[in-house]
């Protein structure tokens, strides 16, 4: 049986650690090493289940530092790498784009290095080489909303808002300096494949939610502010359609793929589950105040509707049936069982929520939304 040592890079952040926790439990046999540069985003209270597993090691590092990763990926002979380290939020791509580019273009690039260039002298054993890059969704464009009202379809469980879908043959046409910034991390491996025969796998994602989720996204922003009685701050007019997936399933998927996806081909990975924005916000103001047993509409009074995000895109829905086809691989949850399961987590877990949303958190968001 091949040896396997395994990096995930942003371990630490949302999506991450839930794939950390995933490989950690179920292969005792693998060696997880957790490579985050933990920003503000990173939080290793999100893996205080499995720090202490004899499999899992945890190593702080940037990957925009070469000379580091080098010498990491020699270290520990690393094989596999899952690349989810990133700057993800558009709000703040659109304030400084630089950071942006820097961690998820040139970190890509130089995480892409150092694998090239150490592969090539693992010793034996060690044959399970792939380089998993998670991408998503936004680096496709906007979708149409051609069906605003919406209208049911064969593709999905939930209804859908135009006739257009994400495929893995849609041209990118990335908006905003994030997608841009993730466009350009896919071309850079997709490259080292083509080039230099690397075994790349890149997958592109649908918003993803869950626990442990960094409160500056949406779900556990308005959970969060509903508790505290704060405004809940909805752009425009809250029109914007997104296909949302339990992260749990999406973990679930990269598992999937890391092991039987297909060398340099790409998988689109979503919930066939598409809501417009202010859908899923009455959807969590009805479920935090059933659970917070406040009564019914007690918080609808709290949206405050702002300017619209800067080049906001109108529709994302994502095509996942090649994934489903071809793996296997369907998402396990149902909407409104995720949403309740993790509006039921952030109110059991306030202490995760108060550690990170005190200090820095505080006063970005009173600059980003003056409320
Ligand atoms: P996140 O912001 O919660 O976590 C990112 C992690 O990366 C953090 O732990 C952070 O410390 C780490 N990191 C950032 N810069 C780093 C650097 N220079 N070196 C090392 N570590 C660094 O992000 P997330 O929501 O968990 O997203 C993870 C990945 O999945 C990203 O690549 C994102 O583009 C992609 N994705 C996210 C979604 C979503 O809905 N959240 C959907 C599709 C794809």
């Amino acid at each position: 049986m091949s040896k396997r040592n395994i990096i995930i890079t942003g371990g630490a952040g949302f999506i991450g650690s839930h794939v950390v926790r995933l490989f950690v439990n179920k292969y005792p046999d693998y060696h997880i090493i957790n490579l985050d540069k933990l920003t503000y985003a990173g939080n290793l209270a999100n893996l205080k289940d499995v720090e202490n597993k004899p499999n899992y090691t945890f190593v702080k590092a940037d990957i925009c530092d070469f000379e580091m990763m080098l010498k990491i990926f020699k270290q520990y002979h690393v094989d596999g790498v899952i690349h989810l380290a990133a700057e993800s939020h558009v709000d703040r791509s659109i304030r400084d784009p630089f950071t942006f580019a820097r961690t998820n273009v040139l970190g890509t690039l130089s995480l892409l290095q150092a694998a090239r260039l150490t592969w090539e002298y693992l010793p034996e054993g060690y044959e399970g080489k792939r380089f998993y890059h998670i991408s998503t969704d936004e680096v496709y464009g906007a979708l149409e909303l051609t069906h605003p009202e919406g209208k049911s379809s064969e593709i999905s469980a939930h209804e859908v808002y135009g006739d257009e879908f994400f495929k893995e043959t849609t041209k990118y046409n990335p908006h905003s300096p994030y997608s841009a910034s993730k466009a350009g991390s896919d071309h850079f491996v997709r490259a080292f494949h083509d080039t230099y025969g690397m075994p790349t796998i890149v997958t592109n994602c649908s918003n993803n939610y869950g626990p442990y989720q960094f409160p500056e996204k949406l779900i556990p922003l308005f959970i969060n502010n509903i508790r505290h009685r704060k405004p809940l701050p909805v752009y425009g007019k809250g029109e914007n359609v997104r296909d949302w997936l339990y992260v749990v399933d999406h973990a679930r998927a990269i598992d999937v793929i890391f092991h039987n996806g297909k060398i340099a081909d790409t998988y689109n990975i979503g919930g066939f589950n598409e809501w417009k924005n202010i859908d899923i916000i009455h959807v969590i103001i009805k479920t935090v105040d059933r659970l917070l047993g406040n009564p019914e509409g007690y918080s609808e009074g709290l949206i405050t509707y702002v300017m619209d995000r800067m080049g906001h895109d109108l529709r994302y829905a994502i095509d996942s049936t090649k994934l489903k086809n071809e793996l296997g691989w369907e998402p396990s949850l149902q909407f409104e069982e995720g949403i309740e399961k993790t509006v039921q987590w952030y109110l059991d877990n306030q202490e995760w929520m108060d550690n990170i949303t005190s200090g820095a958190y505080e006063s970005y968001y009173e600059d980003m939304y003056n409320l």
